[in-house]
């Protein structure tokens, strides 16, 4: 059994020498897996998803509720270059499958009752923004965002599409020379240019998204700070789950068979090599299984053979849950903004609570 990947896609294999129109079984259909059967059928796999919901999308999907219907997950859509790469990589473009407005503001922060700051969908504008708070900072966050596009470059090229293996994938000449900013911290970088402590939080907030403390997140991480401010926010028309939409159609055009409601239960192996998968009482031969489960979910499934021993597990610090509430209204209300973020709370005791004392208070 071969296992090579280091975050939540495991890829075990019967054999390591891979060959076409071979049985691929993809466990779960959210985005990655989405992504992955597209590319692995356009090699000529014969691909099959089962997704234990009764539809795919995953943490992406949709709640549907006494007329209203959620997007359940995800609502930044950032980065609209690496998808317009996706759809391209099959000969297709982004507006075949949905299409896209940018949303101005891209969204607006509460720090109080009548104190907000919105962000506009333009670089020019939102500088304005922060020199109208803090005389000066206009020019530093436009060096600050230099730097920022810089990263950005060198993460998209050198980073995001590597198989993520091995660490000397990640080290190249240009990222070699940013090594300092590994070391550094989004916090430091942000404070030794920008005094404003609205704007800090700000700058700070996007991090978040990766499940950690600007405290804690190197320096490098400021490319999200340019996915924000220069390549914006923007929003599918009828929702994010037009882009899952999106995806699946690509998909199923490219021959992927999709298998709701079917809940993987077991991976089997026999001699170390997996054959088959059992969901919902049927089994599904494969020459080649791919999970786009969580990893440590996905090793539950196997019998033995496992990559990490529990006691691994228990030292991982998992990305932290949340309690969402949806909530419909029947009328539209005025103040507020697609996007509304309420800072209303100390922003770093809040981070401390979720990722240091893991509390709810
Ligand atoms: C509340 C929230 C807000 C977010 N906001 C944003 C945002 O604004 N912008 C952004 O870019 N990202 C956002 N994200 C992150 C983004 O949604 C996820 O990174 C992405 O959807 C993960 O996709 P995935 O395919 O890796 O995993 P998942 O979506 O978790 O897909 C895994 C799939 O496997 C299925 N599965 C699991 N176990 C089994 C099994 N045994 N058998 C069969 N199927 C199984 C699951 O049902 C699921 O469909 C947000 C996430 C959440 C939860």
């Amino acid at each position: 059994m071969r296992v090579c990947s280091e975050n939540s896609t495991i890829f075990v294999s019967k054999s390591t020498n891979i060959q076409m129109g071979k049985k691929l079984v993809i466990i779960g259909g959210g985005f990655s897996s989405l992504a992955a059967s597209c590319y692995l059928a356009k090699d000529g796999f014969d691909v099959t998803i089962l997704e234990k919901n009764t539809t795919v999308g995953g943490r992406a999907r949709q709640l549907k509720r006494d007329g209203f219907i959620f997007d359940i997950g995800p609502s930044f859509y950032w980065m609209p270059d690496v998808f317009e790469s996706f759809f391209s990589d099959f000969g297709k473009k982004v507006s075949d499958y949905y299409s896209l407005d940018k949303l101005n503001p891209a969204y607006e922060v509460y720090f109080g009752k009548d104190d907000s700051v919105k962000i506009a969908d333009n670089f020019q504008d939102i500088k304005s923004t922060f020199e109208s708070i803090e005389k000066g900072s206009g020019a530093k966050l436009q060096k600050f965002m230099d730097g920022a596009e810089h990263n950005y470059n060198v993460a998209i090229k050198d980073l995001v599409y590597q198989p993520g293996e091995k660490i000397t994938e990640i080290i190249t000449p240009t990222t070699a020379k940013k090594i300092g900013q590994f070391f550094g911290t989004i916090k430091g970088s942000v404070r030794a240019k920008i005094k404003h402590p609205n704007l800090r939080k700000i700058l700070e907030f996007p991090v978040l998204f990766l499940g950690a403390k600007p405290s804690n997140t190197p320096a490098f991480y400021n490319f999200m700070n340019y996915a924000d401010f220069k390549l914006g926010t923007w929003h599918p028309k009828g929702g994010m789950y037009s882009v899952v939409e999106g995806m699946e159609s690509l998909a199923k055009e490219l021959g992927v068979k999709m298998i709701t409601d079917s809940a993987v239960d077991k991976i089997n192996a026999s001699d170390g090599l997996v054959t088959s998968v059992s969901a919902n009482g049927t089994e599904y031969d494969c020459d080649l299984l791919l999970s786009g489960a969580d990893y440590h979910h996905t090793e539950t499934l196997l019998n033995g053979n496992k990559q990490y021993s529990e006691k691994y597990w228990d030292k991982k610090t998992f990305a932290p849950s949340a309690l969402l509430f949806f909530v419909g209204f029947d009328k539209k209300l005025d103040k507020l903004s697609h996007h509304t973020l309420f800072f209303d709370t100390d922003f770093e005791k809040h981070a401390e609570t979720i990722y240091d004392t893991k509390s709810m208070a």
